[in-house]
């Protein structure tokens, strides 16, 4: 035990009580170790999955050098540089119909989009600037050898590594295992996430709202956030400010998940019993990072289930979601590369009012404005407005050390919706 602490204690400027947004992740991230097992799944199947070996093809493809274009094959030594050439068609090649032959001195033949080029050929002239008089064609100066030819393995390279293990599997590389004729692919197993919110004041939806009350919203949106994510879910419910419930609650999901996500009772005022719970069945390390919103978080690990303790502010448990826990379940799952939100700049259509010293994360509407990308911020920002997060389609990132922005002044976002 004490293993996570040890781990996060070699993480320069590492300081729970007042933890930078970056320390935080670079802490999370030493700490983690993705998932091993894999499984075969038909190839339509494999949408979404992360890739558990590297995929090498086996042959080349296009398979054979072949027309770009639909014209004329022939040979570029056959063609006169500064004058035009007149050549014999031959014969005709199709797209998976080759031309048998070989074309000799003074040759062509027709060719259409993908057909093998035939041998003796290397260059394809284009239809549009031939002129042609029965099996007269008559060729312009002025071609490349090799001009509108596809060459064999120019897409993939036969025994050239295409994917990496850790590739997420997008239309792209369906396609990409598809043009290799593989109809299985082996992808790691799906990560397993328990989660749950804790709270006395929360009511179920579907339930009659009781005083003082409040519908337990951060199920949903947690629920919203790991299902785009392709985990498997494991939903455990509301669960009281109870250590008996909690600790049954949590051993249930560490037993079962590979992380645990929960919303609440990680502040300062309820920490307490949470936090001597929580370091009886396993390790848990509580931090105050400076952020906005978002600042009490827990993680640590109790099993085999890395535990990721979010606030209970209903905008706090989406910011930190999407800062931390997104990218800490994609290195579980097994994902490799770069995988922090894509980040770009735009400019900051008003005045924005920031302290240095915390990270804000502040909600923003990304639009086009005479082909300018501009971000204003949606209306009020508090952590328990959570209209601001459907508003939004993008966070505004203030950095750390940043202070207020002036209006034109440009600034990091992260979009929320990706291409694909
Ligand atoms: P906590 O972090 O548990 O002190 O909660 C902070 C605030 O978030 C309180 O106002 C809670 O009522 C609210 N809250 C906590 N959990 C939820 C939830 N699951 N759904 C909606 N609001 C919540
Ligand atoms: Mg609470």
């Amino acid at each position: 035990m004490n293993e996570l602490s040890r781990i996060v204690s070699c993480i320069d400027g590492y300081d729970p009580e007042a933890l930078r947004v970056d320390k935080a992740r670079a802490a999370i991230r030493a700490c983690l170790a993705p998932i091993e097992a894999s499984e075969r799944v038909p190839l339509r199947a494999a949408l979404g999955r992360v890739l558990a070996g590297e995929t090498v093809p086996p042959f080349d493809v296009p398979g054979h050098d072949n027309s770009a274009m639909d014209g004329y094959a022939v040979c570029s030594a056959d063609l006169r540089p500064d004058a035009e050439t007149v050549l014999e068609e031959i014969g005709s090649a199709l797209a998976g119909r080759a031309f048998e032959g070989r074309i000799g001195a003074g040759q062509c033949v027709r060719v259409m989009t993908g057909a093998v080029l035939p041998e003796g050929a290397d260059t394809v002239v284009i239809q549009e600037i031939v002129r042609t008089e029965g099996r007269r064609i008559t060729v312009p100066p002025g071609q490349k050898p090799m001009q509108n030819v596809r060459t064999a393995g120019e897409d993939l390279k036969s025994g050239v590594p295409v994917l990496k293990t850790g590739t997420l599997v997008s239309p792209a590389e369906l396609g990409v295992i598809g043009s290799l004729g593989m109809a299985e692919v082996s992808v790691k197993r799906r990560l397993r996430v328990a989660f749950f919110s804790t709270g006395d004041e929360l009511c179920s939806v579907g339930s009659v709202l009781g005083k003082g009350q409040v519908y337990d919203s951060n199920r949903y949106t947690l629920y919203g956030m790991l299902s785009r994510l392709g985990v498997e879910l494991l939903d455990l419910g509301v669960v009281r400010d109870d250590p008996a419930a909690l600790e049954q609650a949590l051993r249930s999901a560490a037993a079962s998940a590979d992380a645990i996500v929960t919303s609440g009772g990680v502040s300062v005022g309820e920490a307490d019993f949470v936090r001597r719970l929580m370091g009886e069945l396993g390790e848990v390390l509580f931090w105050k990072i400076a952020m906005r919103p978002g600042r009490p978080m827990a993680f640590g690990r109790i099993g085999n289930a890395f535990l990721f303790g979010l606030p209970g502010n209903p905008v706090a448990v989406m910011v930190t979601f999407y800062q931390f826990v997104r990218e800490a379940l994609l290195v579980l799952a097994g994902r490799s590369g770069d995988l922090a939100p894509t980040s770009l700049r735009a400019q900051s259509a008003a005045a924005l009012r920031k302290v240095p010293g915390r990270t804000e994360y502040q909600r923003g509407i990304l639009f086009r404005d005479a082909g300018e990308w501009k971000v204003r911020i949606t209306g009020q920002q508090g952590s328990g407005v959570l209209r601001s997060m459907a508003e939004a389609n993008c966070f505004i990132v203030l950095e750390h050390e940043r202070g207020s922005v002036a209006a034109g002044e440009l600034v990091s976002v992260q979009p929320f919706d990706g291409l694909v």
